[in-house]
């Protein structure tokens, strides 16, 4: 039940917190530093309030778990940092939707979005769509389903009762504040909620990077749209995957016509209404998501290009007349991030062979994608391999080293070549839709995530499912 404040209660005790690049440190309340720290004073924290399912990041996995955990009829509250839900989506201004064409909220979403003129594009694989409208559209489904949602509040730190996670830590403009739930959902694309619940991880390709490069967008507006259509990626209805590499070849050389050579060699423009385009034309390379320094940098310097290659393709003139920014994005797109260590974890062998389970909760399509990890490698690769279409177990989105945390999106459990095939998003929506509703039947029946079989958890779906 919910607490008023007069009856809160507090949680007092060593909650454990993230240090520099992501490794775990003891937040203590020693009374002697040591050289160079200084020490947090021990202080109670008030339990504001229990949930059934707690989603932490509103991301494409999270905000489709927390939605299908309400659906199923779970009080459910959501974390965000940012103050839209969608993540990369929406916050990073994405505008593609790729390994779509998937049962369930994929396809709700999709016809959602279509009722209001938000897609178009219909290229080999993908789907454009207005990221103000997917922000809409994804509060007006958290609201309908009773979810709760935090904005501006990010997760620190976890508290765990022996192994079991019994609550989260957030901090905000109301300040540090602890949830009870009975089962946590980790959705924050970089597992932030693992690694504070102190599960082991991986980030990039070996322990810790190299990492995919991150990328930053940007909503450009031009005279008329219609002119441009040799450089824009997926317009139209008979696209072909030659048509789509010859837009971004056009696009690269446009742009080094205007006299800029820019840091992704593939830069690609997709439609997303009228005159509107969205524009992914930047890498930024060498950047571990979990310092903040790093991220920082990485974001100057990819505002100041993007700015910068407008400016070429507009001096231009003729069909790039009037071509201007519109918004870039609060947060720079993050592909590479921590993968929680699961009770599986897909591998590039699962990829190569097509692997089958039991437990499967979404048969992943998509190339492996690795961009660029250093600026002269080319732009992307699928790494030579070839991708047969594979399953990923419910048992990929439990955590290994604690009870009661599921993970859903690009932060489950799997290797760096498997991860750079399922981390799009249709898959992320897929995930989150079985953990949503795993994690409301798991609180529902006191059970944890990984005493529930996928066969009792899928009996959930057509109840989630809204066509
Ligand atoms: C530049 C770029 C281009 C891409 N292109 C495509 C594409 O064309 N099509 C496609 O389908 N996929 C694409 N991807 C991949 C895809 O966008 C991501 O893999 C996908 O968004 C993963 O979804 P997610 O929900 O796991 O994570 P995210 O979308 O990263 O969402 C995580 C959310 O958690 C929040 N969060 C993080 N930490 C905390 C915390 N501690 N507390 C509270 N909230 C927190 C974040 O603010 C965010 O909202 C691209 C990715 C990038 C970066």
């Amino acid at each position: 039940m919910d607490q008023t404040p007069s009856r809160r209660r507090f949680l007092t005790s060593s909650l454990l917190g993230l240090g520099a690049l992501g490794a775990l440190t003891k937040v203590t309340a020693a009374s002697s530093p040591k050289p160079g720290f200084l020490t947090e004073a021990e202080r109670d924290i008030p339990v504001v309030a229990d949930s059934d399912v707690i989603v932490c990041g509103s991301g494409p996995a999270g905000v489709t778990a927390a939605i299908c955990a309400a659906r199923a009829g779970a009080k459910v509250r959501l974390f965000e940092a940012h103050g839209s839900l969608g993540g990369v989506w929406t916050s990073s201004l994405l505008g593609y939707l790729l390994d779509f064409d998937k049962p369930g909220f994929n396809q709700e979403l999709v016809r959602r979005l279509r009722d209001r003129d938000a897609v178009v594009g219909t290229g080999v694989n993908g789907i454009s769509y207005h990221p103000e409208d997917m922000k809409l559209v994804l509060e007006e489904l958290c609201l309908a389903a009773g979810v709760t949602v935090h904005f501006h509040t990010r997760v620190v730190a976890v508290h765990k009762v022996g192994r079991r996670v019994d609550a989260i830590v957030t901090e905000s403009k109301s300040g540090r504040e602890a949830w009870r739930a009975a089962t946590f959902v980790d959705a924050t694309g970089d597992g932030d909620v693992g690694a504070l619940a102190g599960c082991e991880f991986e980030i990039g390709m070996a322990d810790a990077c190299p990492c995919q490069p991150v990328s930053m967008d940007a909503l450009l507006v031009v005279k008329d749209a219609s002119k441009l259509t040799r450089f824009i990626h997926g317009s139209g209805s008979a696209v072909s995957k030659q048509s789509m590499n010859d837009a971004k070849k056009h696009l690269l050389a446009e742009i080094k016509r205007g006299g800029f050579d820019p840091s992704y060699q593939g830069p690609t423009i997709f439609p997303i209404r009228d005159n509107l385009l969205l524009a992914m034309m930047n890498h930024e390379y060498g950047i571990n998501a979990t310092d903040a320094t790093a991220v920082t940098k990485a974001t100057l310097n990819a505002r100041a290009e993007l700015h910068r290659i407008v400016k070429a393709l507009r001096a231009l003139g003729g069909d790039w007349e009037g071509l201007q920014i519109v918004a870039t994005p609060e947060q720079i797109g993050i592909r590479d991030g921590r993968r929680i260590k699961g009770r599986y974890k897909v591998v590039k062998a699962d990829l190569v062979a097509g692997a089958r389970h039991e437990d499967s909760v979404v048969r992943a399509t998509f190339s492996v994608d690795v961009h660029a990890l250093t600026r002269n490698d080319p732009a992307y690769s699928n790494q030579g391999v070839k991708v047969k279409p594979y399953d990923i177990p419910l048992r990929a989105l439990i955590a290994k080293d604690v009870d009661g945390l599921m993970m859903a999106g690009r932060c489950i459990s799997g290797d760096f070549i498997a991860h750079a095939s399922y981390r799009v998003t249709g898959n992320a929506v897929a995930m989150g839709e079985a953990a949503g509703v795993t994690s409301a039947l798991a609180a529902a029946s006191q059970r944890a995530p990984h005493e529930v079989s996928w066969q009792e958890a899928s009996a959930l779906l057509p109840k989630v499912r809204q066509g």
